[in-house]
């Protein structure tokens, strides 16, 4: 067997990758409204980057800058976007490196300002504003606004590109027309003072697709970056109660490999302790149960309640770091020794297992 074929594998489909993309490309460019493919929950491999430009993202982004830097290495050709705010460290790669970043802090663009100056290079950046939901940006609309006018007026290399905001991750806050409506409020104020438009309003991520989808979302909204519901697409449909029957939910799939088989009690016998990680699980007892265990976990996906078995009558029971047990009793399918077992995900075992360098990654078509 060759190294490559090793298990476990994560298969990745790039073409329903390439038509999530270009579904959500369509819908939201019927209301004007542009893409930046978000890589950073797949650990941005060039192979993923170029298939959201190839179904129509306008833009490339991520939050780590290492994976913006070896995609453009790797000749990736799209104007890249760095949407976690800049470490100070950050700055001079960022100038060589980076098209736009997201900014909140003016400290932070002046030193942007200096780095771009001697560098001789310009450098865009979109302002975010903060509308509730507590991560980064500027909270007060006149704070918010004057920031602005003080980039747009005193910088000469670092370009006020547009502003922006992000939404539904600390504070879980939803997006709505009345909250994007403020920022495009504040959009509509800075272009009056400034006498140009702004190139960008960006009105968030996935979450914001519902809007989208109900024609609910404010005119000025030109953009938003989109990761997990072109990469996974579960969240939607089974957090949101949006299930986009277009959207692929099956673009990556894990492909584990059976080590033991063994008909078990489901009660552990004992005094009970602690499990490998200091818990305290509960236990069901369902008397003796056909189960296996596969060469794989939590180490590699860290949450096993999250994955999905795809063949029927498969269960999870649990898993340590580099083992996961299912309950085979009532399998649809006779599973062998040397057997693969095949899950779907959520995007957080996307994020985790691509990271993982004991899984290989298989890029199908
Ligand atoms: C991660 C991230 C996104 C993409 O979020 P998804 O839910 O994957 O679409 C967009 N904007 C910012 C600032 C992010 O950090």
């Amino acid at each position: 067997m060759k190294y490559k074929e090793k298990y476990p594998i994560l298969e990745i489909n790039l073409k329903k990758i390439y038509e999530n993309t270009n579904y959500i490309v369509d819908l939201c460019g019927n209301l004007g409204i542009n893409i930046a493919g978000v890589v950073k929950g797949v650990n941005a491999p060039l192979e993923v980057g170029e298939i959201m430009l190839e179904g129509g993202c306008r833009y490339i982004a991520s939050s780590r800058l290492e994976q913006l830097i070896n995609l453009q290495k790797k000749g990736l050709k799209s104007e890249n976007m760095l949407i976690r705010m800049p470490m100070i460290g950050e700055i001079e790669e960022i100038v060589k490196y980076v098209d736009i970043s997201l900014n909140s802090e003016l400290e932070t663009i002046n030193k942007i300002e200096e780095e771009c100056k001697n560098q001789n290079k310009k450098h865009k950046i979109i302002l975010m504003m903060d509308l509730g939901d507590l991560r980064e940006g500027i909270l007060d609309e006149e704070e918010f606004i004057n920031t602005a006018l003080y980039i747009e007026n005193n910088f000469q290399y670092v370009k006020l590109y547009g502003i922006g905001t992000n939404l539904s991750c600390y504070g879980s806050i939803k997006p709505t027309y009345g909250n994007l409506n403020k920022l495009c409020n504040a959009a509509i104020k800075i272009e009056n003072k400034i006498d140009r438009e702004l190139d960008i309003i960006s009105g968030g991520a996935t979450t914001t697709l519902p809007l989208v989808l109900d024609n609910n979302i404010p005119k000025k909204i030109n953009n938003l970056r989109i990761g997990e519901g072109i990469l996974v697409g579960r969240d939607l449909a089974d957090y949101w109660g949006y299930d986009i029957k277009q959207i692929h939910k099956d673009t990556i799939v894990l492909k584990a490999e059976v080590i033991e088989l063994k008909n078990k009690p489901s009660y552990p016998i004992g005094e009970m302790f602690i499990d490998a990680f200091g818990n305290k699980p509960v236990y069901e007892d369902r008397g003796i149960r056909k189960r296996a265990i596969l060469a794989i976990g939590k180490q590699d996906f860290v949450f096993p309640d999250s994955l999905i078995p795809l063949e029927e009558g498969i269960e999870i029971v649990g898993s340590s770091s580099d083992h996961l047990i299912i309950d085979i009793e009532n399998a649809a399918k006779k599973i062998e020794i040397g057997d693969i077992v095949n899950f779907g995900m959520f995007y957080p075992n996307v994020l985790f297992l691509t990271a993982s360098d004991s899984v290989n990654k298989e890029y199908v078509f």
